[in-house]
């Protein structure tokens, strides 16, 4: 089974899984695979220190979509792939959508040309679900400037609210796309709900 987890920036997408992920392991007879992009997969890690170097200023957009496709791609047959086959539960933060909001809404490629580039790096290989953590960008980014990360420093930190509110209008049009496969968590509750109104999700598709 594959699962993915999305969302905008601020969303509160790291603490959530870092609460539900051994929540839910507690639960499944099956093995669970907690993975996120480039996923340890050597190559894949490579084209990511890249799309995140600061001084690629110069970086265009489908060049960038290009390399989290190719990215996506190698980490998709070394580690998400094998782990399907042998039958475990693969919950992978961050996926597709992200690069159809980031890359197609967000950039302005358009959300129809990333969804083909992505076709062709996934062979059509779609989540079995996805839990998307909706946010306002507005709400998305207060956060974030709440609590500074000390993440490496990356390109995306400089995008405006109006960035931010086409990647979740893209995310919103994605859900409303995709009823079946795509759930939608109201993420600007309290973190306890969240994870509470997650873990309820992922059980019942995986119960079920
Ligand atoms: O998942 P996380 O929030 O740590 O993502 C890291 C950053 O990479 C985010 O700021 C997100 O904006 C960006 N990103 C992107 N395009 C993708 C995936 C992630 O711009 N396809």
């Amino acid at each position: 089974v594959f699962i993915t987890f999305e969302g905008p920036d601020g969303a509160g997408k790291d603490s959530v899984l870092l609460r539900v992920v051994p929540a839910l392991a507690a639960h499944l007879r099956v093995p669970l695979v907690e993975t996120r992009e480039p996923g340890g997969a050597r190559i894949s890690e490579r084209i990511r220190d890249l799309i995140l170097d600061p001084d690629n200023t110069e970086m265009d957009p489908r060049t960038e979509a290009i390399l989290y496709a190719a990215s996506r791609r190698q980490h998709l047959v070394e580690k998400i792939r094998p782990a399907l086959a042998a039958g475990k539960v693969v919950i992978c933060d961050r996926f597709v959508d992200s690069s159809i909001a980031y890359q197609g809404a967000g950039r302005g490629i358009g959300e129809a040309a990333v969804a083909a580039l992505n076709d062709f790096a996934t062979e059509g290989l779609k989540p079995d679900l996805t839990v998307y953590l909706d946010v306002p960008a507005s709400v998305g980014l207060a956060r974030i400037n709440a609590h500074r990360r000390d993440t490496q420093y990356d390109r995306l930190d400089q995008e405006t609210e109006s960035f931010h509110d086409r990647v979740r209008t893209a995310y919103l049009k994605l859900a409303a796309a995709n009823p079946q496969r795509i759930k939608t968590i109201d993420a600007t509750q309290a973190l306890d709900q969240v994870c509470a109104d997650t873990l309820a999700v992922l059980q019942q598709y995986l119960v079920n």
